[in-house]
Protein backbone atom coordinates (compact mmCIF):
# COMPACT_ATOMS: atom_id res chain seq x y z
CA UNK A 1 0.00 0.00 0.00
CA UNK A 2 2.90 2.19 0.62
CA UNK A 3 3.25 2.92 -3.06
CA UNK A 4 -0.42 5.01 -2.96
CA UNK A 5 -0.76 8.79 -1.68
CA UNK A 6 -2.85 9.35 1.57
CA UNK A 7 -5.89 10.08 -0.17
CA UNK A 8 -6.35 6.45 -1.91
CA UNK A 9 -4.83 4.87 1.50
CA UNK A 10 -7.84 6.41 3.21
CA UNK A 11 -10.02 4.23 0.90
CA UNK A 12 -7.58 1.06 0.14
CA UNK A 13 -5.26 0.73 3.00
CA UNK A 14 -6.04 -2.46 5.08
CA UNK A 15 -8.02 -4.36 3.29
CA UNK A 16 -7.97 -6.24 0.02
CA UNK A 17 -11.12 -8.32 -0.86
CA UNK A 18 -10.55 -11.26 -2.86
CA UNK A 19 -12.62 -12.77 -5.56
CA UNK A 20 -16.34 -13.05 -4.58
CA UNK A 21 -15.45 -11.44 -0.97
CA UNK A 22 -17.06 -8.33 0.35
CA UNK A 23 -15.92 -4.95 -0.91
CA UNK A 24 -16.39 -3.59 2.50
CA UNK A 25 -14.33 -4.70 5.34
CA UNK A 26 -17.02 -7.45 6.63
CA UNK A 27 -17.98 -6.78 10.36
CA UNK A 28 -17.11 -9.91 12.18
CA UNK A 29 -18.72 -10.11 14.82
CA UNK A 30 -18.06 -13.14 16.71
CA UNK A 31 -16.21 -13.08 20.22
CA UNK A 32 -15.05 -16.42 19.24
CA UNK A 33 -13.70 -18.48 16.41
CA UNK A 34 -14.29 -22.02 15.53
CA UNK A 35 -11.03 -24.46 15.41
CA UNK A 36 -10.90 -28.87 14.39
CA UNK A 37 -8.40 -29.42 17.12
CA UNK A 38 -7.49 -28.70 20.27
CA UNK A 39 -3.77 -28.79 19.17
CA UNK A 40 -4.87 -25.76 16.87
CA UNK A 41 -5.97 -23.98 19.41
CA UNK A 42 -2.56 -24.56 21.31
CA UNK A 43 -0.31 -23.36 18.75
CA UNK A 44 -2.19 -19.71 18.55
CA UNK A 45 -2.38 -19.40 22.21
CA UNK A 46 1.12 -20.41 22.52
CA UNK A 47 2.02 -17.40 19.49
CA UNK A 48 3.39 -20.11 17.29
CA UNK A 49 0.66 -20.23 14.51
CA UNK A 50 -1.18 -16.87 13.69
CA UNK A 51 -5.22 -16.95 13.46
CA UNK A 52 -7.95 -15.65 15.64
CA UNK A 53 -9.64 -17.16 18.39
CA UNK A 54 -11.01 -14.57 20.77
CA UNK A 55 -11.67 -11.10 20.03
CA UNK A 56 -10.61 -9.83 23.50
CA UNK A 57 -7.52 -10.00 21.70
CA UNK A 58 -8.02 -9.94 18.00
CA UNK A 59 -10.79 -9.45 15.31
CA UNK A 60 -10.29 -9.53 11.57
CA UNK A 61 -12.46 -6.14 11.48
CA UNK A 62 -10.69 -4.44 13.94
CA UNK A 63 -7.01 -5.56 12.48
CA UNK A 64 -8.53 -4.30 9.05
CA UNK A 65 -8.69 -1.03 10.33
CA UNK A 66 -5.91 -1.15 12.95
CA UNK A 67 -4.04 -1.69 9.60
CA UNK A 68 -5.50 1.34 7.41
CA UNK A 69 -4.33 3.54 10.39
CA UNK A 70 -0.91 1.79 10.42
CA UNK A 71 -0.66 2.73 7.24
CA UNK A 72 -1.86 6.68 6.90
CA UNK A 73 0.66 7.19 9.60
CA UNK A 74 3.52 5.06 7.92
CA UNK A 75 4.41 2.25 11.12
CA UNK A 76 4.74 -0.96 11.06
CA UNK A 77 1.57 -2.30 12.96
CA UNK A 78 -1.17 -1.10 14.57
CA UNK A 79 -3.91 -1.48 17.74
CA UNK A 80 -7.33 -0.14 17.99
CA UNK A 81 -8.62 0.30 21.39
CA UNK A 82 -11.79 1.11 23.15
CA UNK A 83 -11.15 4.67 23.70
CA UNK A 84 -7.99 7.39 23.28
CA UNK A 85 -7.64 7.21 27.03
CA UNK A 86 -7.07 3.65 26.67
CA UNK A 87 -4.77 4.27 23.91
CA UNK A 88 -2.39 6.58 25.60
CA UNK A 89 -2.80 4.22 28.64
CA UNK A 90 -1.67 1.03 26.67
CA UNK A 91 1.04 3.07 25.46
CA UNK A 92 2.67 3.84 28.39
CA UNK A 93 1.75 0.85 30.09
CA UNK A 94 3.38 -1.60 27.91
CA UNK A 95 6.85 0.10 28.44
CA UNK A 96 6.69 1.11 31.79
CA UNK A 97 6.28 -0.36 35.29
CA UNK A 98 6.13 0.80 39.05
CA UNK A 99 9.18 3.34 40.26
CA UNK A 100 8.58 4.10 36.38
CA UNK A 101 9.10 7.61 35.24
CA UNK A 102 7.71 9.50 32.36
CA UNK A 103 8.63 13.13 30.90
CA UNK A 104 5.19 14.95 29.63
CA UNK A 105 4.42 18.50 27.89
CA UNK A 106 2.54 19.79 30.04
CA UNK A 107 0.25 21.02 27.34
CA UNK A 108 -1.95 18.05 26.68
CA UNK A 109 -5.67 17.09 26.76
CA UNK A 110 -7.00 17.29 30.42
CA UNK A 111 -8.08 13.91 30.67
CA UNK A 112 -4.62 12.97 29.67
CA UNK A 113 -3.38 14.53 32.00
CA UNK A 114 -5.63 13.17 35.11
CA UNK A 115 -4.93 10.10 33.46
CA UNK A 116 -0.89 10.37 34.27
CA UNK A 117 -0.84 12.37 37.47
CA UNK A 118 -3.25 10.99 39.15
CA UNK A 119 -4.37 7.35 38.11
CA UNK A 120 -0.99 6.15 36.96
CA UNK A 121 0.70 8.07 40.02
CA UNK A 122 -1.58 5.73 42.01
CA UNK A 123 -0.23 2.59 40.05
CA UNK A 124 3.32 3.82 41.27
CA UNK A 125 4.40 5.65 37.52
CA UNK A 126 5.75 9.37 38.05
CA UNK A 127 5.65 11.81 35.49
CA UNK A 128 7.46 15.21 35.10
CA UNK A 129 5.39 17.88 32.67
CA UNK A 130 7.26 20.42 31.18
CA UNK A 131 6.51 23.52 29.10
CA UNK A 132 6.56 22.33 25.83
CA UNK A 133 8.40 26.01 24.72
CA UNK A 134 11.59 24.69 27.13
CA UNK A 135 14.91 25.21 26.37
CA UNK A 136 16.67 21.60 25.03
CA UNK A 137 18.48 22.36 28.30
CA UNK A 138 15.62 22.36 30.57
CA UNK A 139 14.22 18.99 29.02
CA UNK A 140 16.83 17.47 29.77
CA UNK A 141 16.79 17.81 32.80
CA UNK A 142 13.70 16.56 33.19
CA UNK A 143 14.87 12.87 32.77
CA UNK A 144 15.68 10.66 35.24
CA UNK A 145 17.64 6.89 35.17
CA UNK A 146 14.00 5.75 35.59
CA UNK A 147 12.53 7.20 33.06
CA UNK A 148 11.22 5.02 29.93
CA UNK A 149 9.39 7.30 27.78
CA UNK A 150 8.46 10.90 26.59
CA UNK A 151 4.74 11.97 25.67
CA UNK A 152 3.08 15.09 24.02
CA UNK A 153 0.83 16.39 21.50
CA UNK A 154 1.17 17.24 17.77
CA UNK A 155 -1.52 20.03 18.40
CA UNK A 156 -2.32 20.10 21.83
CA UNK A 157 -5.91 20.10 23.13
CA UNK A 158 -7.38 22.64 23.89
CA UNK A 159 -3.85 24.55 24.06
CA UNK A 160 -3.27 24.57 20.59
CA UNK A 161 0.90 24.60 21.12
CA UNK A 162 2.14 23.16 18.24
CA UNK A 163 5.19 20.98 19.75
CA UNK A 164 8.59 21.08 18.44
CA UNK A 165 8.35 17.42 17.10
CA UNK A 166 11.99 16.67 16.53
CA UNK A 167 13.56 18.60 20.18
CA UNK A 168 11.49 16.23 22.38
CA UNK A 169 12.37 13.36 20.16
CA UNK A 170 15.98 14.03 20.09
CA UNK A 171 15.95 14.73 24.16
CA UNK A 172 14.44 11.33 24.40
CA UNK A 173 16.72 9.37 22.08
CA UNK A 174 19.58 10.58 23.90
CA UNK A 175 17.99 8.97 26.95
CA UNK A 176 17.51 5.86 25.30
CA UNK A 177 13.53 6.01 25.27
CA UNK A 178 10.42 6.37 22.94
CA UNK A 179 8.88 9.67 21.75
CA UNK A 180 5.15 8.95 22.52
CA UNK A 181 3.19 11.70 20.17
CA UNK A 182 -0.45 11.63 20.39
CA UNK A 183 -1.71 12.90 17.22
CA UNK A 184 -5.17 13.29 17.52
CA UNK A 185 -5.79 16.99 16.05
CA UNK A 186 -3.83 16.70 13.56
CA UNK A 187 -4.35 13.62 11.93
CA UNK A 188 -2.15 11.58 9.42
CA UNK A 189 -3.36 14.06 6.71
CA UNK A 190 -1.47 17.55 8.21
CA UNK A 191 0.94 15.50 9.95
CA UNK A 192 3.22 12.22 10.32
CA UNK A 193 5.14 12.75 13.44
CA UNK A 194 7.17 9.04 12.81
CA UNK A 195 8.83 11.41 9.74
CA UNK A 196 9.98 13.97 12.73
CA UNK A 197 11.86 11.35 14.99
CA UNK A 198 8.39 10.04 16.82
CA UNK A 199 8.44 6.39 17.52
CA UNK A 200 5.18 5.50 18.74
CA UNK A 201 2.04 7.34 17.93
CA UNK A 202 -1.61 7.65 19.09
CA UNK A 203 -4.84 8.44 18.54
CA UNK A 204 -8.20 9.10 19.82
CA UNK A 205 -10.24 7.99 17.07
CA UNK A 206 -13.04 9.73 18.45
CA UNK A 207 -12.16 12.85 17.29
CA UNK A 208 -11.51 13.71 13.51
CA UNK A 209 -10.74 9.62 12.31
CA UNK A 210 -14.01 8.77 13.15
CA UNK A 211 -15.58 12.12 12.31
CA UNK A 212 -18.97 11.95 12.58
CA UNK A 213 -19.04 11.53 16.78
CA UNK A 214 -20.57 8.04 15.67
CA UNK A 215 -17.98 6.47 17.94
CA UNK A 216 -15.44 6.18 21.12
CA UNK A 217 -12.26 4.66 20.10
CA UNK A 218 -8.56 4.63 20.00
CA UNK A 219 -5.26 3.51 18.52
CA UNK A 220 -1.53 2.83 18.77
CA UNK A 221 0.78 2.94 16.37
CA UNK A 222 4.31 1.97 16.24
CA UNK A 223 6.89 3.04 13.66
CA UNK A 224 9.00 0.04 14.24
CA UNK A 225 12.21 2.23 14.36
CA UNK A 226 12.80 2.44 18.51
CA UNK A 227 15.80 -0.27 18.91
CA UNK A 228 14.68 -1.85 22.16
CA UNK A 229 17.30 -4.51 21.99
CA UNK A 230 19.79 -1.52 22.66
CA UNK A 231 18.64 -0.42 25.85
CA UNK A 232 17.43 -4.39 27.81
CA UNK A 233 18.01 -2.72 31.65
CA UNK A 234 15.05 -0.18 30.53
CA UNK A 235 12.91 -2.58 28.37
CA UNK A 236 12.75 -6.00 29.79
CA UNK A 237 9.27 -6.34 28.92
CA UNK A 238 10.37 -6.64 25.57
CA UNK A 239 13.59 -7.77 25.46
CA UNK A 240 13.52 -10.69 27.59
CA UNK A 241 11.56 -13.77 27.95
CA UNK A 242 8.03 -13.17 28.97
CA UNK A 243 6.66 -15.97 31.36
CA UNK A 244 3.04 -15.63 30.77
CA UNK A 245 3.58 -16.67 27.28
CA UNK A 246 5.79 -19.72 27.51
CA UNK A 247 9.16 -17.49 27.65
CA UNK A 248 8.68 -15.64 24.17
CA UNK A 249 10.72 -12.67 23.73
CA UNK A 250 8.95 -10.31 21.44
CA UNK A 251 11.45 -8.47 19.87
CA UNK A 252 13.51 -11.78 19.03
CA UNK A 253 10.27 -13.70 17.56
CA UNK A 254 8.27 -10.52 16.12
CA UNK A 255 11.35 -8.26 15.51
CA UNK A 256 11.23 -4.13 16.32
CA UNK A 257 8.25 -4.02 13.54
CA UNK A 258 6.16 -6.36 15.57
CA UNK A 259 7.41 -6.90 19.19
CA UNK A 260 5.74 -3.62 20.71
CA UNK A 261 2.39 -3.90 19.15
CA UNK A 262 2.50 -7.34 19.49
CA UNK A 263 3.08 -7.35 23.41
CA UNK A 264 0.39 -5.04 24.22
CA UNK A 265 -1.98 -7.31 21.97
CA UNK A 266 -1.34 -10.98 23.67
CA UNK A 267 -0.36 -9.04 27.51
CA UNK A 268 -2.38 -6.15 27.84
CA UNK A 269 -5.40 -6.42 25.75
CA UNK A 270 -5.54 -9.87 27.13
CA UNK A 271 -5.02 -9.02 30.64
CA UNK A 272 -7.26 -5.40 30.92
CA UNK A 273 -9.51 -5.90 27.59
CA UNK A 274 -9.71 -2.39 26.29
CA UNK A 275 -10.74 -3.66 22.31
CA UNK A 276 -13.36 -1.99 19.93
CA UNK A 277 -16.98 -3.71 18.76
CA UNK A 278 -16.06 -4.63 15.70
CA UNK A 279 -19.26 -2.62 14.55
CA UNK A 280 -17.30 0.42 15.96
CA UNK A 281 -14.56 -0.56 13.66
CA UNK A 282 -16.66 -0.67 10.72
CA UNK A 283 -18.20 2.85 11.39
CA UNK A 284 -14.80 4.39 12.24
CA UNK A 285 -13.32 2.89 8.69
CA UNK A 286 -16.28 4.89 7.30
CA UNK A 287 -15.41 7.59 8.70
CA UNK A 288 -11.65 7.10 7.69
CA UNK A 289 -12.82 7.19 4.16
CA UNK A 290 -13.17 10.90 3.39
CA UNK A 291 -10.76 12.31 6.30
CA UNK A 292 -8.85 13.64 3.56
CA UNK A 293 -11.64 14.99 2.29
CA UNK A 294 -13.03 16.38 5.75
CA UNK A 295 -9.49 17.62 7.22
CA UNK A 296 -8.91 20.05 5.20
CA UNK A 297 -12.19 21.59 5.04
CA UNK A 298 -12.08 21.85 9.27
CA UNK A 299 -8.78 23.52 8.68
CA UNK A 300 -9.98 25.95 5.75
CA UNK A 301 -13.55 26.68 7.78
CA UNK A 302 -11.34 27.47 11.40
CA UNK A 303 -8.78 29.70 9.44
CA UNK A 304 -11.92 31.95 8.56
CA UNK A 305 -13.49 31.51 11.84
CA UNK A 306 -10.19 32.56 13.19
CA UNK A 307 -9.61 35.81 10.91
CA UNK A 308 -13.66 36.90 12.00
CA UNK A 309 -13.05 36.53 15.78
CA UNK A 310 -9.26 38.24 15.45
CA UNK A 311 -11.27 41.01 13.69
CA UNK A 312 -14.31 41.57 15.70
CA UNK A 313 -13.77 44.38 18.76
CA UNK A 314 -15.71 42.28 21.20
CA UNK A 315 -13.29 39.40 21.06
CA UNK A 316 -9.93 39.70 23.68
CA UNK A 317 -7.83 37.17 22.06
CA UNK A 318 -7.71 34.15 19.51
CA UNK A 319 -5.31 31.25 19.24
CA UNK A 320 -4.88 29.77 16.16
CA UNK A 321 -1.50 28.18 15.13
CA UNK A 322 -2.69 28.99 10.96
CA UNK A 323 -2.63 32.27 12.08
CA UNK A 324 0.73 34.18 11.27
CA UNK A 325 0.59 36.37 14.34
CA UNK A 326 0.14 33.06 16.42
CA UNK A 327 3.06 32.36 18.67
CA UNK A 328 3.07 28.74 17.33
CA UNK A 329 2.86 29.58 13.61
CA UNK A 330 6.60 28.71 12.99
CA UNK A 331 6.10 25.73 13.72
CA UNK A 332 3.16 24.87 12.53
CA UNK A 333 4.62 25.80 9.25
CA UNK A 334 7.14 23.46 9.81
CA UNK A 335 5.32 20.74 10.78
CA UNK A 336 1.98 21.30 9.31
CA UNK A 337 2.34 23.17 6.29
CA UNK A 338 -0.77 21.85 4.68
CA UNK A 339 -3.33 22.70 7.89
CA UNK A 340 -3.46 22.25 11.45
CA UNK A 341 -6.86 21.62 12.87
CA UNK A 342 -10.59 22.82 12.91
CA UNK A 343 -9.89 23.98 16.35
CA UNK A 344 -9.56 27.35 17.54
CA UNK A 345 -9.94 28.84 20.84
CA UNK A 346 -10.54 32.52 21.86
CA UNK A 347 -11.63 34.83 25.14
CA UNK A 348 -14.10 37.51 24.55
CA UNK A 349 -13.87 40.43 26.49
CA UNK A 350 -15.64 40.25 30.11
CA UNK A 351 -14.44 36.79 30.59
CA UNK A 352 -15.94 33.54 31.88
CA UNK A 353 -19.22 35.36 31.87
CA UNK A 354 -19.43 36.63 28.46
CA UNK A 355 -18.33 33.36 27.58
CA UNK A 356 -21.10 31.71 29.04
CA UNK A 357 -24.07 34.21 27.79
CA UNK A 358 -21.91 33.83 24.24
CA UNK A 359 -22.38 30.06 24.14
CA UNK A 360 -25.98 30.14 25.06
CA UNK A 361 -26.94 32.42 22.40
CA UNK A 362 -25.24 30.25 19.61
CA UNK A 363 -27.66 28.22 17.49
CA UNK A 364 -25.51 26.34 14.67
CA UNK A 365 -23.00 25.50 16.92
CA UNK A 366 -23.80 23.07 19.98
CA UNK A 367 -22.40 23.20 23.51
CA UNK A 368 -20.75 19.20 23.55
CA UNK A 369 -17.95 17.93 25.12
CA UNK A 370 -16.75 16.84 22.01
CA UNK A 371 -14.52 18.44 19.30
CA UNK A 372 -13.57 17.12 15.84
CA UNK A 373 -16.28 16.37 14.00
CA UNK A 374 -18.42 16.91 11.11
CA UNK A 375 -21.45 19.79 13.10
CA UNK A 376 -19.77 22.72 15.26
CA UNK A 377 -19.41 22.87 18.36
CA UNK A 378 -18.37 24.71 21.57
CA UNK A 379 -16.84 24.43 24.99
CA UNK A 380 -15.88 25.86 27.65
CA UNK A 381 -13.24 23.65 29.20
CA UNK A 382 -12.30 25.11 32.57
CA UNK A 383 -15.68 24.27 33.49
CA UNK A 384 -15.93 20.78 32.08
CA UNK A 385 -12.76 18.91 30.72
CA UNK A 386 -9.79 20.52 32.63
CA UNK A 387 -12.75 21.20 35.59
CA UNK A 388 -10.16 19.06 38.01
CA UNK A 389 -7.08 21.85 37.65
CA UNK A 390 -6.38 24.61 39.58
CA UNK A 391 -5.51 27.67 38.25
CA UNK A 392 -1.77 26.97 38.14
CA UNK A 393 -2.22 23.75 36.66
CA UNK A 394 -4.73 25.28 34.00
CA UNK A 395 -2.10 28.29 33.37
CA UNK A 396 0.56 25.03 32.72
CA UNK A 397 -1.99 23.44 30.12
CA UNK A 398 -2.62 26.69 28.49
CA UNK A 399 -5.93 26.59 29.70
CA UNK A 400 -7.07 30.22 30.86
CA UNK A 401 -10.12 30.61 32.83
CA UNK A 402 -12.21 32.42 30.01
CA UNK A 403 -10.88 30.02 27.01
CA UNK A 404 -13.70 28.79 24.66
CA UNK A 405 -12.94 26.07 22.56
CA UNK A 406 -14.68 26.09 18.91
CA UNK A 407 -14.26 23.19 17.02
CA UNK A 408 -15.41 24.07 13.49
CA UNK A 409 -17.12 21.78 11.53
CA UNK A 410 -17.65 20.95 8.08
CA UNK A 411 -20.65 23.25 7.97
CA UNK A 412 -20.72 26.38 5.23
CA UNK A 413 -18.13 28.79 6.55
CA UNK A 414 -20.62 31.77 5.88
CA UNK A 415 -23.15 30.22 8.09
CA UNK A 416 -20.69 29.60 11.54
CA UNK A 417 -19.69 32.72 10.92
CA UNK A 418 -23.20 34.21 10.87
CA UNK A 419 -24.04 32.36 14.09
CA UNK A 420 -20.77 33.42 15.67
CA UNK A 421 -21.55 37.12 14.83
CA UNK A 422 -25.10 37.34 16.44
CA UNK A 423 -24.31 35.19 19.68
CA UNK A 424 -21.48 37.92 19.74
CA UNK A 425 -24.41 40.80 19.64
CA UNK A 426 -25.96 39.73 22.80
CA UNK A 427 -22.68 40.29 24.56
C1 LIG B 1 -10.34 13.22 23.24
C2 LIG B 1 -8.89 13.11 23.33
C3 LIG B 1 -8.29 12.06 24.02
C4 LIG B 1 -9.08 11.01 24.76
O1 LIG B 1 -9.76 10.23 23.83
P1 LIG B 1 -11.15 9.49 24.14
O2 LIG B 1 -11.43 8.82 22.84
O3 LIG B 1 -12.15 10.53 24.51
O4 LIG B 1 -10.91 8.52 25.24
C5 LIG B 1 -6.91 11.99 24.03
N1 LIG B 1 -6.17 12.92 23.41
C6 LIG B 1 -6.71 13.96 22.74
C7 LIG B 1 -5.84 14.95 22.08
C8 LIG B 1 -8.09 14.10 22.69
O5 LIG B 1 -8.63 15.13 22.04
Amino acid sequence: MSSYQKGTECIHAGYTPGNGEPRNIPIIQSTTFRYESSAQMGALFDLEATGYFYTRLQNPTNDHVAAKIAALEGGTAAVLTSSGQAASFFAIFNICSAGDHVVASSAIYGGTYNLFAVTMKRMGLSFTFVDPECTEEELSKAFRPETRAVFGETIANPALVVLDIEKFASAAHEHGVPLIIDNTFATPINCRPFEWGADIVIHSTTKYMDGHANCVGGAIVDSGKFDWNKYPDKFPGLTTPDESYHGVTYTERFGLEGAYITKAVVQLMRDLGSIPAPMNSYLLNVGLETLHLRVPRHCRNARTVAEFVKNHPKVAWVNYPGLPEDKCYDLANKYLPNGTCGVVTFGIKGGRDAAETFMAELGLASIATHVADAKTCVLHPASATHRQMNETELAAAGVSPDLIRFSVGIEDAADIIADIAQALEHV
